[in-house]
């Protein structure tokens, strides 16, 4: 990290701690023009109004605040000022650059959203130094095997054999049912002719020029018991997301009978982001023996009031619950502040209690040390033998020493 505890109030209480991002996705090398850049930091899919700017925003004067000495820039230097050095050194050096200085350990990398704009996980290795995990949209198969013209007759067992391949590399899997049908209709495993039916009508579709995009409860339904049976480790989308998502159908609270009655299956459910929806995320994580949470992305759009974000996460949840993610896409920018915000909001938070309450520095450590990284090892079992980073640097360096 490029921030010392002297210049953000903080007490070191995670210095030289590794840090294992469980949910990103890859960067752009591209060279970003204005109007590209600030499209990566909002996740509104609108320009912004005649004569204003997203990055009048806090995660636009966290950019300008942190992102910027990395760039060799004071800070707050202005957006255009920002832009003409990020485009002087160029995306490929810029990425480099902020991913690096993040100082992430390990990523888990979601391959299933806009993959072909993005590095994949190997270049995502290369670029960080960080060892990359692979985690595999489950409604993204699906369209891979209707799209290639997958039927009723074969696609339950071709969905099968597509995701036993896929996990003997990947570590999970991640299901977007909050943005594709709400997450108030995944609740019980559906009967197989029904999914037949549904795929069939959705081949239908397809075949009549619609684009294979899958939103049909039912085939989403049984994506995700397939994971269950396999015990997997599943992340759902969950809280605030792009423009195109139903927030109201997006409270973690309606996977409650979702959550019951996958409880003793050995499948693992991480609730991602959770904002605004980030107590009743915690209010599961502790009631259910098998459901974690983090507070990515919130962090950075949240940017100066992130402390009280992760402060909130540290309410009800087990602290063996908890887990960090950047969820940052696109912009090298979002790893950057990702780990930043995160290193600095959890320290606060612990700084706090202590003071309120005298938790030993060690005991700070220990909490530190579990949602950094060490909940998230045991939660996806990543000390199974048969599990291998997907990607790794080359290059020795501190991720050598990281998490085992
Ligand atoms: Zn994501």
């Amino acid at each position: 990290m490029s921030t010392s505890p002297a210049d953000t109030g903080t007490t070191g209480v995670l210095e030289g701690v590794p840090l294992l991002d469980h949910h990103c996705h890859g960067v752009t090398t591209a060279d970003l023009d204005r109007s590209d850049f600030e499209s990566l930091l909002t996740e509104s899919d609108w320009p912004a109004p005649e004569g204003t700017t997203h990055l009048d925003s806090q995660v636009g004067f966290a950019v300008r605040r942190h992102c910027a000495p990395v760039l060799d820039l004071a800070p707050f230097a202005t957006a255009d000022q920002y832009l003409r050095r990020r485009c002087d050194l160029g995306g490929k050096d810029v990425s480099e650059r902020l991913l690096r200085a993040s100082g992430m350990s390990d990523l888990f990398i979601e391959t299933g959203h806009r993959a072909d704009e993005i590095l994949d996980p190997v270049g995502m290795a290369a670029a960080s130094g960080a060892r990359v995990f692979e985690i595999v949209r489950l409604e993204r198969l699906a369209e891979e095997l209707v799209g290639s013209g997958c039927g009723p007759a074969d696609f339950r067992a071709a969905y099968d054999r597509l995701l036993d391949d896929r996990l003997r590399t990947a570590v999970g899997v991640k299901s977007i049912a909050a943005y594709r049908v709400g997450l108030d209709v995944v609740t019980e495993r559906p009967d197989p002719a029904r999914v037949d039916e549904a795929v069939a009508a959705w081949r239908a579709d397809v075949a009549g020029g619609a684009p294979v995009r899958l939103a049909d409860a039912t085939i989403i339904g049984h994506l995700l018991w397939a994971a269950v049976d396999r015990g997997c480790a599943i992340q759902f989308h969950i809280g605030y997301g792009d423009a195109d998502v139903d927030l109201h159908r997006c409270n973690p609270l309606l996977l409650t009978e979702f959550l019951r009655a996958s409880r003793v299956s050995g499948a693992r459910v991480f609730l991602l982001h959770c904002y605004p929806f980030h107590r009743e995320a915690g209010y599961l994580a502790h009631v259910f023996p098998h459901v974690y949470l983090d507070v990515g992305l919130a962090i950075n759009y949240t940017g100066s009031r992130s402390d009280e974000v992760i402060a909130e996460s540290l309410e009800l949840a087990p602290f063996h619950k908890l887990l960090f993610s950047s969820d940052a896409f696109g912009a090298a920018e979002l790893f950057y502040l990702g780990a930043l915000l995160f290193r600095r909001g959890l320290d606060r938070a612990l700084a706090t209690f202590a003071d309120r309450d005298g938790w030993p520095a060690s005991e700070c450590r220990r909490v530190a040390e579990m949602v950094a990284w060490r909940n998230a090892r045991r939660a996806y079992r990543l000390d199974d033998a048969r599990v291998a980073p997907a990607a790794a640097a080359a290059t020795s360096g501190p991720l050598s020493d990281g998490p085992r």
